[in-house]
């Protein structure tokens, strides 16, 4: 079916019909200009403007479900944030293309593997994405083909790892990983596991929030036989929790991958407590583990998302004892030489055989703790 066929028809019917949990239907049918997205919410004048004015600087494509979760009329609406160009985007005065903040062209000894930790590497397998979040700290590579990989660049990454006994856990990337069809998925899962020092494989990718159908069962069955491989993915908000969502995170489970969350701490999106405290809850009951919670990156056309590191603090400090222990990530830092965890310590100071320590309420205790 093609877009000039869905705006024939009622979205909400579009949404019963078979095609649209067809995951190459919904890359397929990606929403590119202000008509199509019109379909779906009503676009403001500056959303309308920021569409024309951000092109030259960064692609931007919507997959009809994630537009299906929008507020049609609110635009401050967290999934839209995330998706919509904005004017912000264009205040920002460095080229955002050059930025590179992680030094992660530095830390890569061949074309899209960033060898930074001794003992895993992160392994950019895709340059493409099912959506370009406006956010995103790989802006410089994500949509460009310069950074695709054909088998034989492929092959050099796994050559690589291969000849580097001391890499035990490979962190597929991108871009979206996803984006690949199950048999290159494949290709590249069975050669990394045939490699007796891989301890750990795991999948990073946004398509459980932006593209659940993705997670066949096929799929899932698939992945099976590369055991153990964790996917860890990227929910911002409480609303990207859907029962779409939440079936698909259940298949991967199910196949035996643990799923973890990584969130980005976003101005307007999700940076306050109440917010965040729904995320959380919600994905622990989808069963997944939120693991990190991400200091904005200040790259180019982001700088409106950001908030201060304190601000991160003081938001992590109205989580501990409010909600249980495993729905809380660690806050951190990205940096050229590793993360930094941001978490604030209850570790306050030491007098004699006592250590003082403050706890969630506020409370001082004193442990009796000899040198
Ligand atoms: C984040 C990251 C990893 C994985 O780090 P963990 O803390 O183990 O999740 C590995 N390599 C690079 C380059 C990274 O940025
Ligand atoms: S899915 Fe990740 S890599 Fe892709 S655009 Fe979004 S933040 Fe960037």
């Amino acid at each position: 079916m093609k877009l000039s066929e869905i705006d024939k028809i009622d979205l909400n019917e579009l949404k019963s019909r078979p095609e649209w949990s067809d995951w190459k239907w919904q890359l397929r049918n990606r929403i590119r200009t202000a008509e199509e997205l019109e379909r779906w919410i009503k676009l403001t004048d500056s959303e309308r403007q920021a569409i024309e004015a951000t092109k030259a600087y960064f692609r931007w494509q919507i997959t009809p479900y994630y537009a299906s979760l929008m507020d049609p009329e609110d635009a401050s609406c967290p999934v839209r944030r995330q998706v919509v160009p904005q004017m912000d985007e264009m205040e920002d005065d460095f080229d955002i293309l050059s930025l590179d903040p992680l030094e992660e062209l530095a830390h890569s000894p061949v074309k899209n593997l960033v060898h930074n930790y001794n003992d895993r590497v992160a392994f950019c397998v895709a340059a493409e994405c099912a959506v370009y979040c406006r956010y995103c700290l790989r802006k410089r590579m994500v949509g460009d083909g310069e950074y695709a990989m054909n088998k034989s660049e492929l092959q050099e990454g796994i050559d690589y790892i291969a000849a580097h006994p001391e890499i035990r856990d490979v962190l597929l990337t991108g871009g979206d990983p996803m984006i690949l069809n199950d048999s290159n998925l494949e290709w590249i899962l069975s050669r990394l596991r045939a490699i007796p020092h891989v301890e750990l494989i795991r999948i990073g990718s946004r398509f459980p929030v932006l593209n659940p159908f993705r997670f066949t069962p096929e799929f899932c069955e698939m992945i099976g036989k590369y055991h153990p491989i964790w996917v860890n993915t990227h929910y911002n908000h409480a609303k990207e929790l859907t029962p779409e969502a939440a079936a698909a995170c259940d298949r991967i489970t199910r196949a035996g991958a643990p799923l973890g969350n990584q969130t980005v701490l976003l101005k307007g999106i999700n940076n306050d407590a109440e917010t965040l405290k729904d995320l959380f809850k919600g994905l622990v009951k989808m069963r997944v583990r939120p693991y990190y919670l991400y200091q904005a990156q200040l790259i180019g056309g982001t700088k409106h998302f950001r908030t201060t590191i304190e601000e991160g603090m003081q938001l992590m400090q109205q989580l501990r004892g409010r909600i249980s222990g495993f729905a809380i990530p660690s806050y951190v830092l990205d940096t050229p030489h590793g993360k930094v965890p941001l978490t604030p310590n209850g570790y306050q100071s030491r007098e004699g055989d006592y250590v003082e320590v403050k706890a969630y309420g506020g409370e001082t205790w004193r442990e009796f703790n000899p040198e």
